[in-house]
């Protein structure tokens, strides 16, 4: 053994720690959080945590004493370099800390979008706690928010805005809402939620630019000519893997770090693990990266495993979840290269799934309000089986019966 250092202290990461200490890893582990505060979760920070008053102790993973009594120490710094020959780690505080194996859990930040003005105060993103801690501050104090791009945290935050009562402009340069993510039945399915709940939604343009007077924000140009008036702009246009401290160690990289079916790279002792890494996917071939819990906690427990002397490739079968106002979106599989999709359920109901298949063979599922779907989902592709389009167009047919 040896002692094991992982560089950030997300959700990967975390789980990473926790999950040596479970399998009974008995030498050191040390988590390297370069950010100032107790390893936490993120979903909640455009969910509730931004309306709610609860505390930041309420999002994280474990309090301090779980730390001290599992022997899991948090590092309060950033490492900067990665000496491979000596397996060392070097701090930005000039510490260095030597390792049997290095993990790389270092996530990824948000896109920055570069426009005159985008660097004023009232120009918010949404990736760690201290953002959304701002962003709750920012809804008690502005009244009209512009949010730049559709995706999962986009609409998240806006649906949270409007229901505290602002004004609310969500702009999109795709044609539909979370267009990367999604079948376009569910696209249009949200693009009326959010209509109806008084969200104006505006598709196909993007951002000129940001106006501003003395310091604030004004408003936000549009590439169709109009002008959004607005007092804070919320920006969610995607995010970039943090590659770099891998890059700069010789390993290889590309839209994140390029780890093999075991979630190892090239150097026998460093892995990466989460939203930073570029896996090799037996499941769905090529490579995959992926942004989710179901993602970084899988890869933890795989490379947890490992180190502990279970060595098998990571088989990980995606899900996700988004909840944007009423409604809970959640996705089993991957439903990316589709070409039918059948509905099962009532989105007049407003509960309904899309079953996206490639030929016969299913995909994923994506649920509105349909929880059973989104479980039966997880556990029919989990199994690697499928069911046909026939068998899910037809309402009769049981899908209990087909997992018994
Ligand atoms: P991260 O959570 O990004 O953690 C990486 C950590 O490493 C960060 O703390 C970073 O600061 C640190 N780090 C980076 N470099 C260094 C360094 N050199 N030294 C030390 N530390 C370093 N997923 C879902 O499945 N469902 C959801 O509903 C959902 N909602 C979300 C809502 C929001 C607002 C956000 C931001 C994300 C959401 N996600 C959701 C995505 C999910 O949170 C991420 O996929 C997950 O956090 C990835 O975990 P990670 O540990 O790989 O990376």
């Amino acid at each position: 053994q040896g002692p094991v250092v992982i560089v950030g202290a997300g959700h990967a990461g975390f789980q990473v720690a926790a999950s040596l200490r479970q399998l009974g890893f008995a030498d050191s582990v040390l988590i390297i959080n370069d950010e100032a505060h107790l390893p936490y979760q993120r979903p909640p920070l455009s969910k509730a945590y931004i309306t709610g008053a609860a505390g930041p102790e309420s999002l994280f993973f474990r309090p301090e004493k779980f730390y001290a009594d599992q022997k899991i120490e948090l590092v309060s710094d950033r490492a900067t370099a990665i000496d491979r020959a000596a397996r060392k780690v070097k701090l930005a505080s000039r510490g260095v800390l030597d390792y049997s194996h290095l993990v790389l859990a270092t996530g990824a930040r948000n896109r920055l979008i570069e426009l005159p003005n985008a660097n004023l105060v009232d120009v918010k993103y949404l990736r760690t706690l201290d953002e959304s801690e701002a962003l709750r501050a920012c809804i008690g104090s502005h009244q009209r928010v512009v949010v730049i791009g559709a995706g999962f945290i986009g609409l998240e935050f806006a649906a949270t805005a409007r229901i505290k009562g602002l004004e609310v402009d969500v702009i999109e340069l795709a044609s539909r809402v979370m267009a990367r993510a999604v079948t376009a039945e569910v696209s249009d399915y949200f693009l009326e939620r959010h209509r109806v709940a008084g969200i104006r939604i505006h598709l196909g343009v993007t951002a000129t630019g940001i106006e501003a007077a003395r310091g604030r924000v004004t408003g936000v140009s549009l590439s169709d000519g109009r002008h959004l008036p607005a007092d804070l702009v919320v920006v969610g246009v995607g995010v970039l893997p943090n590659v770099e401290l891998a890059a700069e160690a010789g390993l290889p990289v590309a839209s994140g770090i390029i780890v093999d079916e075991n979630l190892l790279t090239p150097d026998p002792n460093i892995s990466a693990i989460g939203d930073c890494t570029l896996f090799a996917s037996q499941r769905f071939g090529g490579r995959q990266r992926l942004e989710s819990v179901q993602n970084a906690t899988d890869h933890a427990r795989c490379v947890a495993a490992r180190l502990t002397g279970d060595d098998k490739s990571y088989d990980g079968e995606p899900w996700f979840w988004s909840d944007q106002g009423d409604d809970k979106l959640q996705i089993a599989g991957l439903t990316a290269g589709y070409d039918r999709v059948v509905l099962r359920g009532e989105q007049a109901q407003k509960a309904f799934s899309a079953f996206c298949y490639k030929g016969d063979k299913l995909l994923g599922i994506e649920s509105i309000n349909r929880p059973g779907d989104h479980m039966f989902g997880r556990r029919l592709l989990g199994m690697h089986r499928s069911i046909s389009p026939e068998q899910a167009a037809d309402r009769g047919f049981d899908l209990k019966k087909v997992l018994a």
